[in-house]
């Protein structure tokens, strides 16, 4: 990079909206290549510019997959438990009638314990299905 000799003009090019675009004449700071820029021109600074860009846009891009990765899996998660709910319930209530039948049968052991084992089986049965699917 040369030092700024007065006179140099930018020769970086404006895009405008009307008449196509024109070169931008302002005072230049920068040489690259044997051509003056001023610092909105410089080709390094553009470079520099717009892989900040791109790099902004990437972390975007993404935190946009992780963000829909993990709202799919809290959706495959809820459709796995709604689809566990019947067999909870049915499960439940078994459990609570044995619980129930125990209670009545008591203190005889014999059968008492039959019925807890029955809704203890029912309760393991039905939780193991809704931690494995
Ligand atoms: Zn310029």
């Amino acid at each position: 990079m040369s030092a700024h000799t007065p006179g140099h003009t930018c020769v970086g090019f404006v895009v405008g909206e009307r008449c196509g675009g024109y070169t931008c004449g302002r005072r230049a700071k920068v040489e690259r290549g044997g051509k003056w820029y001023c610092l909105t021109h410089d080709p390094e600074r553009v470079a520099a510019r717009a892989e900040a860009r791109s790099e902004k846009w990437r972390r975007e891009r993404d935190a946009d997959h992780a963000r829909y990765a993990r709202q799919a899996a809290e959706q495959t998660e809820t459709k796995r438990r709604a689809a566990c709910y019947a067999d909870l319930l049915a499960a439940c209530e078994a459990a609570q009638a044995a619980i129930v039948a125990a209670g009545m049968f008591l203190p005889d052991g014999d059968d008492a314990d039959r019925l807890c084992a029955t809704a203890l089986a029912e309760l393991m049965r039905a939780s193991r299905k809704a931690r494995e699917g």
